[in-house]
């Protein structure tokens, strides 16, 4: 518990689980109407089955840092990414 809410709509968003060693996209991952709030979405854990213990994952290809920073590159659309990727704009392979 205690987990960051999974943001439903962006759906290559990559997620991980803070109960487990699950990581994948938010499309893999169990959802639910909480019985308790109509209108909310419960998120299940794949694997472990937790509910709502998720984090972010940096959105680099590859990298699968915790997500700890939003930033608005120019001309593309917004980014979540680790400290490492804060700012970097190329995607090509580095060197
Ligand atoms: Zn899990
Ligand atoms: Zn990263």
């Amino acid at each position: 518990m205690g987990g960051k809410k999974v943001i439903l709509d962006e759906p290559n968003r990559k997620w991980a689980c803070k109960n487990c060693d699950w990581r994948g996209v938010q499309s893999s991952i169990l959802r639910a109407a909480n019985p308790f709030d109509a209108g909310d979405i419960l998120c299940g854990c794949p694997q472990c089955k937790s509910v709502d213990s998720f984090t972010e994952i940096c959105d680099e290809p590859r990298c699968e840092k915790e997500a700890t920073c939003g930033w608005k590159p120019k001309d593309a659309p917004y980014r979540r990414t680790c400290h490492v990727h804060m700012g970097e704009h190329d995607y090509g392979p580095s060197t």
